[in-house]
């Protein structure tokens, strides 16, 4: 397996050089991936022995629009049902063995996530999505409060809060963090919820710099890319064929 980050801490510009360069290679290769797994099952010249003669289809790739009764069009029926099923739950096998992977290391206590957790969502939503029953946002604002300035925030981690800025420009982010913490250290550990027992969550989201999870992240980032891309093509072509 290829490494993208080369020392075990990494700095937060070259983890998201890293992850922007390669994803549009790894997108390249899961798309013609899933193009080889179409075509295993793509028809041998059935217009030979066709009997719908006004057909005008020259290129005959998953997408074109194929009429009843065309032998391409049942091949486009059934891989829709292939990406749906049999392959989706591929995906999600994948999915399971990159977090497995990440019982393999541990956290060595940086508390850098207590220190500086961010919300696309403001504290007033986040308890609304709670009170309507989502698990994450429940946990969340069980331990983390917002800081009071954005000032507060930058001092905690100043070089992932530059770059979560240039990354989200156009986005608000919110800023947090935990009152629990007591140094670097949880003074509620055995309490913690899941929300701070699971991070970090997404392999594909930037880690601070001196989390230890970083190790992780490098040695499954190609197959998280690779997943993800694979994920979003495959509803690509659902939502092009239904
Ligand atoms: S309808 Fe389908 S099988 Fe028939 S000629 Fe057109 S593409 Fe070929
Ligand atoms: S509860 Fe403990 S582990 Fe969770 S964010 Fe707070 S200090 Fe960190
Ligand atoms: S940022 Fe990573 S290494 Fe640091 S405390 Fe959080 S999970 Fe542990």
């Amino acid at each position: 397996m290829s490494n993208f980050f080369s020392s075990s801490e990494t700095p937060l510009n070259t983890q998201y050089d890293n992850l922007k360069d390669n994803y549009e290679k790894i997108f390249v290769e899961a798309a013609e991936s899933i193009r080889r797994d179409l075509d295993t099952f793509k028809p041998q010249n059935p217009c030979d022995k066709c009997a719908i003669k006004e057909c005008k289809i020259e290129k005959k790739d998953i997408f074109a629009p194929y009429p009843p009764g065309c032998k391409y069009r049942d091949w486009q029926l059934q891989a829709l049902t292939y990406l749906a099923g049999d392959y989706r739950q591929k995906l999600k096998a994948v999915y399971k063995s990159i977090m497995d992977k990440k019982s393999e290391y541990s956290c060595c206590q940086c508390a850098s996530c207590c220190k500086l957790a961010t919300s696309p969502y403001s504290y007033e939503q986040l308890k609304q999505k709670a009170l309507r029953g989502d698990k994450f946002s429940k946990d969340f604002v069980s331990v983390f409060v917002p800081y009071k300035t954005e000032e507060d925030a930058k001092a905690a981690n100043p070089e992932y809060f530059e770059l979560l800025n240039k990354l989200v420009e156009d986005e608000k982010i919110y800023y947090y963090y935990c009152p629990k913490l007591n140094g670097n250290l949880c003074s509620d550990y055995e309490n913690r919820p899941d929300v701070c027992k699971d991070f970090p969550h997404n392999p594909l989201k930037l880690l601070p710099s001196k989390c230890s999870f970083n190790a992780w992240k490098n040695e499954v980032a190609h197959d998280a890319m690779l997943l993800k891309a694979k994920v979003d093509i495959i509803d690509f072509y659902g939502s092009k064929l239904k």
